[in-house]
């Protein structure tokens, strides 16, 4: 009989970790060997001896916490490829999050875990998308896991965005955005949409638009979004960390119209205290009608819940005869424009 992976995969303070594997998943503190999922902040930490992840998200991981942050050793994972490691065998297998993003399978003696790190299912071409994985348990999020959360076409909010530009010409449409995956998942959108000009940049999502470029994820013609040139930007779009819309640069801008797009921008009320004018429900975590289809689609008798809203998970599964177990994983969702943020911070 296989061994249940709760055997092989264990709760740490610093996060899970493989027993036989001698390796963590997406580590909160520095460790000696570290198998990271994607790049944003909560979940590749600088420090590790030795990290194993995507060729894109160890890239990410370079431009953002250096050469040295990335890990003393770095071994990428090809998709398709398998790493044995003292007896496990771990592949990465795309997580559609953002570029590079990937779940975790690991097969320990006839038995299968997926930790999928964050995920969501809807089109997103600036990374693979999402591959369901049949397996003996599941790790997945829970950041949008309540029925009220239902993330409408992607393509709706962004025809919004269009259309207020339309109506106010000569406003400067300033978006807040994640600078790594929301930011370039909305330029690819307004690029399909049409929007053929420049798009501006606040210094902080710049380098990350590059690497993308770099890395194959074409944008379009990008300026840099300078606000003493303000009349240039009449009309324009420009795109800035969600910090940023809601401070003085922002108001240099010419009568700006604020935008945040963010899954959380499904709640009105925390739109409206945060100062945001138009909200765009954009998000790049799965809602909850697409939680529960994953879960369904990898077939395990068992899910685990890393962070986020687990009880109503938990609750849903057990309707359906699925065991559910919430791991109250620390550190998670702290890092991302898409995690519930203080609203003395608004
Ligand atoms: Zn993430």
């Amino acid at each position: 009989m296989p061994p249940h992976p709760e055997s092989w995969l264990r709760v740490t303070p610093q996060g899970l970790y493989c027993e036989p594997g001698g390796f963590f998943i997406d580590p909160q503190r520095p460790v000696d060997r570290a198998v990271i999922t994607h790049g944003h902040a909560d979940h590749a930490r600088p420090g590790h001896e030795a990290v194993l992840a995507t060729p894109a998200t160890l890239a990410i991981m370079r431009a953002r916490m250096g050469e040295a942050g990335a890990g003393t050793v770095q071994q990428p994972i090809r998709p398709g490829e398998t790493l044995v490691q003292n007896g496990v065998a771990i592949r990465l297998v795309p997580a559609g999050h953002v570029l590079g993003s990937a779940q975790v399978v690991l097969d320990w003696q006839g038995s299968r875990a997926v930790v999928s790190g964050d995920y969501k299912r809807q089109r997103d071409t600036t990374c693979a998308p999402f591959e369901p994985v049949n397996c003996d348990v599941f790790v997945t999020e829970a950041t949008f896991a309540l029925p009220v959360f239902r993330h409408p076409p992607p393509e709706e909010e962004t025809a919004k965005l269009l259309k207020s530009l339309a109506l106010f010409p000569d406003r400067t449409h300033v978006v807040g955005c994640y600078a790594l995956g929301k930011c370039q998942r909305l330029i690819r959108l307004l690029r399909e949409a049409g929007w053929e000009a420049p798009i501006h940049l606040h210094g902080a999502l710049a380098t990350l638009c590059t690497l993308y470029e770099t890395l194959g994820v074409p944008l379009g013609p990008l300026a840099p979004a300078t606000v003493a040139n303000k009349a240039a930007l009449k009309g324009a779009i420009v795109l800035a960390p969600p910090s940023a819309v809601q401070d003085r640069w922002a108001r240099r801008l010419a009568e700006p119209v604020v935008a945040v797009a963010s899954g959380w921008m499904r709640v009105r009320q925390r739109a409206k205290t945060r100062g945001v004018e138009l909200p765009l429900v954009i998000s790049d975590h799965a809602d909850w009608d697409d939680l529960n289809r994953t879960i369904d689609e990898v077939g395990a008798p068992e899910v685990w819940v890393t962070h986020g809203r687990d009880d109503a998970l938990v609750h849903a599964m057990a309707l359906r005869g699925i065991r559910g177990r919430a791991l109250h994983l620390v550190g998670l969702g702290d890092e991302e424009d898409d995690a519930p943020q203080p609203e003395a911070a608004a």
